[in-house]
């Protein structure tokens, strides 16, 4: 890797500050900017306003690196799900789902993750190390690259790729604000989610940012007992905790926070829990996203019969709890998280 800075993984008032240092008027960063994320190019070269003299400086001092597509799967129903190479030969996976409304990227934020979920297939996989602002942003220019004969573009991100984004927060925030940059992708932030296992700190910064971005708590079990079993994290937070942490980030950001809930066979899908999660959720502002779980071949967990999610689902909405069914997708592609990358590591 090459001591250059790469320019993608740069908030505007970062750049900014460089500009100014090399001489030049605060507006460059703008104007660099939109060539960016407004024209899309990747080339200091196709930067046609820019003198050419300055546009040599920029090439000594920055690079615009963006992941390589290591594979590329593409679903019936829209999704593309991609394995990415990272400059360092690392290498995540990135995917986009196409709804009705858009096209929403799921980003990865680190390579590998330490939260060891018992379900998901990333967790095999020991965190290496967090991605950097750029390397964030390049998975979702990346999509955009493939979207653009299409005419669409991204116009949902959400942070639920592999790793845990709390672990990783100042990079996961530099690359969310250039997300959300008007300057930037310009993507609302009532379009970007960022999803946690329940990292307690995180949640607490998070409400204090003052910014309207979303945030989801992977709940899965509204009992200690039943998420000790799934997540290890819940023994360094137990739920209380979490919840606790919730609550003081609904009071400073008056935002309502969305709880993911996979529903596994026989454990977590019991009319115990059913009635605990009821119990939890209802004096709250949540809503409950229940998720038919992606079986994976590395565990023996098999996802909950139609009939019971549905229960979960009538039963919330009669306790006056906000729920969906999460729609499934690129179920003719290796569809669950993290296995494709796990898949390419094991050959
Ligand atoms: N560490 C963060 C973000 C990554 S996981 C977090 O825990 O939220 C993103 C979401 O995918 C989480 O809700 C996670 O629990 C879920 N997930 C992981 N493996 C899954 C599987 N096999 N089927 C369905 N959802 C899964």
């Amino acid at each position: 890797m090459s001591d250059k800075i790469n320019m993608y993984g740069l908030s505007l008032e970062e750049l900014e500050e460089q500009m100014e240092k090399l001489g030049q008027k605060k507006f460059r960063a703008k104007q660099l900017y939109s060539w960016l994320y407004r024209f899309n190019v990747d080339s200091f070269d196709d930067m046609t306003d820019i003198s050419k003299s300055f546009r040599e400086v920029l090439k000594e001092r920055y690079t615009l690196t963006l992941p390589k597509i290591y594979t590329k799967q593409m679903s019936d129903d829209g999704t593309i799900k991609l394995l990415l190479e990272l400059e360092d030969g690392h290498k995540v996976e990135t995917v986009l789902m196409h709804y009705f409304y858009g096209d929403s990227v799921c980003v990865s934020s680190e390579v590998g993750c330490n939260m060891g979920c018992k379900f998901c297939a990333s967790g095999l996989l020991k965190k290496v190390r967090g991605l950097d602002a750029s390397e964030m942003m390049g998975q979702v220019l990346i999509i955009n690259q493939l979207l653009r004969p299409l005419k669409r573009k991204v116009t949902h991100v959400v942070v639920m790729g592999t790793g845990e984004p709390f672990d990783n927060y100042d990079n996961v925030m530099s690359f969310i604000k250039a997300v959300n940059s008007q300057f930037g992708l310009d993507i609302g932030a009532r379009h970007i989610t960022v999803s946690t296992a329940g990292v307690v700190p995180g949640i607490l910064k998070y409400g204090k940012e003052g910014l309207q971005i979303n945030l989801a708590i992977s709940l899965h079990a509204p009992l200690d007992e039943v998420r000790n079993k799934l997540m290890p994290i819940n023994q360094a937070y137990p739920l209380d905790q979490v919840m606790a942490a919730v609550d003081q980030y609904f009071a400073d950001s008056n935002r309502q926070v969305t709880f993911e809930y996979i529903m596994i066979k026989d454990l977590n899908d019991t009319d115990e829990c059913l009635k605990a999660l009821i119990d939890l959720i209802k004096p709250r502002h949540g809503f409950v996203n229940l998720i038919p779980y992606n079986e994976v071949m590395e565990n023996d967990f098999r996802r909950s019969s139609n009939n019971r999610v549905h229960k979960f689902h009538d039963a919330l909405l009669k306790a006056g709890i906000k729920s969906t069914i999460r729609k499934e997708f690129g179920s003719d592609i290796d569809a669950a998280c993290g296995q494709l990358r796990a898949r390419y590591e094991h050959k």
